[in-house]
């Protein structure tokens, strides 16, 4: 922070401009402040769209370079750059990092004593702050707003402005008062940043924060050296374990869980394994919750068990995977979070476990939510994006930077669909015996009952009901249960099976079943990998030969390492 500097610019635009980037200062303030040689991606582009005063939406991958497209215009343009960010910790960070360049940055925040406050306060009224950050609640008090209308001020910079989405999964609701920037600093320019956005949620940026006339800046989204895998849900714990002891043994990763109740039991259950395993979920108290994350932060080898509340602002380069246990919210979200991995540039994986349940809670919650039917059918188009990208058969990257309208070729070799193609079965009698299955039990039941009628068990339940004088009793001979399972799961992703709206998790037939009855559509299956298949082709395969390698069911092989059951500090975790 301030800590008595004179109040001047330190760092001297009309010194820079004479630096070795002839009449260029965008490029001598990177070379001369940042100490970089080139500007990455469409840095460049955008700083010249805000030195010109124009609006700008950024989205970059995190680690992307965003922060430089508004230090630079903020360092050049006179007055101060107002750069608004909901994360405390990384304002201070950067504040911090800025000031060791010799720029002249400031945040204001709560945390802060009210003399700094003051003192910031004043340098800004000196005019001498070339940044200045601030939280959005801060930012929007009245007193806040009218202290900044007198004052020159270079740019405003809204970062991870898809807080903004009331659809997201980082809704602030604060952000929605961010539009008044428009209306009470006209001809600032502004600047929304985010490393996530679909196209829905762009659109919303834009409208939520009046910026209509914002040039659109988009990056790439690959991010090569993640290794996109998505398995099917049979034993999940098993199967994380068997992951990690496989892959990523002793490695930083991150576990999420759908439920505060989930995350508790699986980490103490991996503590109880004798892994380094901390809980994160918003229920928990906020000075224990603030230990773990730096706990992760720090140490090395610690495997966060989280709830999506865990993840925004987490600078970690060296997170060697992340793990879904459930379904994530969307393929945005899935991005983002998954996006939290292998920041280093080092392989890295992001494994998603997921199953029919998931499929079921998600279409269950979905209609049963109480949002207006518009809203309803974009959360509908989202979850089917998220539905086709775990049932894909094809490249996994190609389908998920796809979604964010990025083009990638047909093949990427690092993740299960390419190391491993997927085959598929003509499934339309097994479509149609498992779709009947349901319509003569009257759409009422679970899948579990389902594959009992149809693979003939006569359980209490069946008969009870009388399910072993339905013609549907015992005509599935040719799957077993994981294999009618399988189907089930894919009918209801793909839409021929939906879910009762009582929310009772019994099946029910849709309009688009009907064809599928009549025969007259083709129906393809994919075929589930054995679990412990083989995945060895590929430029990462590492040492061991991975989940799929070595870890044969049986295998003679298939060695449990002895584990070291320490009570060490992270066995008292109190969870
Ligand atoms: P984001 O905000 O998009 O996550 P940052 O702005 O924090 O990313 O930048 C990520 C890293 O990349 C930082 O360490 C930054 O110094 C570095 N960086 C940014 N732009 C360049 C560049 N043009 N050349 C080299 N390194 C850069
Ligand atoms: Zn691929």
């Amino acid at each position: 922070m301030l800590k008595g500097r004179p109040l001047a610019k330190s760092v001297d635009p009309v010194a820079i401009t004479t630096a070795n980037a002839g009449s260029d200062p965008a490029m001598a303030a990177l070379r001369g402040v940042f100490g970089f040689r080139q500007f990455r991606g469409f840095q460049r582009e955008v700083i010249d769209q805000v030195m010109a005063g124009g609006d700008a939406l950024v989205l970059m991958p995190t680690g992307g370079g965003k922060s430089l497209c508004f230090q630079i215009p903020a360092l050049l343009r006179p007055g101060v750059g107002v750069v608004v960010s909901p994360l405390i910790a990384l304002m201070q960070d950067q504040v911090a990092a800025l000031s060791a360049l010799g720029l002249r940055a400031a945040v204001i925040n709560s945390a802060a004593t009210r003399a700094e406050n003051r003192r910031v306060f004043m340098a800004l009224g000196e005019g001498s702050l070339d940044l200045l950050y601030v939280a959005p609640e801060r930012l929007l008090m009245p007193e806040f707003l009218d202290a900044l209308a007198p004052l020159p001020l270079a740019l405003f910079a809204i970062d991870e402005a898809h807080c903004v989405s009331q659809w997201g999964h980082d809704f602030r609701p604060v952000y929605l008062g961010l539009d008044i920037l428009g209306q009470r600093f006209p001809g600032v320019p502004r600047l929304a940043l985010t490393a996530t956005a679909d196209a829905a949620t762009r659109d919303e940026i834009v409208a939520r924060l009046g910026m209509g006339e914002a040039r659109r800046f988009v990056a790439g989204f690959d991010r090569p050296n993640i290794r996109y895998r998505v398995m099917t849900k049979e034993q999940s714990q098993r199967q994380l374990r068997d992951f990690i002891d496989a892959e990523h043994p002793g490695a930083s990763g991150i576990v999420y869980c759908l439920s505060r109740k989930e995350v508790d039991r699986l980490a103490r259950w991996l503590v109880g394994e004798g892994y380094r395993a901390l809980p994160y979920h918003a229920g928990m108290e906020a000075g224990e919750r603030r230990l773990h994350q730096d706990r992760f932060q720090r140490e090395e080898g610690v495997i966060m068990v989280a709830t999506i509340a865990f993840g925004l602002g987490i600078d970690k380069p060296d997170v060697r995977y992340v793990v879904h246990l459930n379904l994530p919210q969307s393929l945005e979200a899935y991005y983002q979070e998954t996006g939290r991995a292998g920041r280093d540039g080092n392989p890295a994986d992001a494994l998603m476990i997921y199953g029919l349940e998931d499929v079921v809670i998600r279409r269950s919650f979905l209609e049963k939510s109480p949002a207006e039917e518009r809203i309803k059918e974009i959360q509908r188009r989202r979850l089917e994006a998220l539905l086709g990208y775990c049932e894909s058969v094809t490249c996994r990257r190609r389908t998920l930077v796809g979604y964010f309208g990025d083009s990638h070729p047909a093949s990427c070799d690092n993740c299960d669909n390419c190391l491993q193609p997927v085959e598929s079965w003509e499934g339309l009698v097994a479509a149609q015996k498992a779709l009947s299955c349901v319509y003569r039990t009257g759409q009422l039941f679970g899948v579990g009952h389902l594959v009992d009628v149809l693979t003939g068990r006569r359980t209490a339940k069946v008969k009870h009901f009388r399910h072993d004088r339905v013609t549907t009793f015992a005509i599935g001979a040719e799957l077993d249960d994981r294999g009618w399972r399988s189907v089930y799961r894919q009918l209801v992703a793909a839409g021929f099976l939906t879910v009762d709206l009582q929310g009772h998790g019994g099946l029910r037939l849709t309009e688009s079943s009907r064809p599928v009855l009549r025969g007259e559509v083709p129906v393809r299956f994919r075929r589930d990998p054995a679990l412990f298949g083989r995945l060895e082709k590929g430029p990462q395969t590492r040492k061991g030969g991975g989940l799929f390698g070595s870890l044969e069911k049986g295998s003679p092989t298939r060695k449990r390492r002895k584990r070291k059951r320490s009570r060490s500090p992270e066995g008292q975790v109190e969870v």
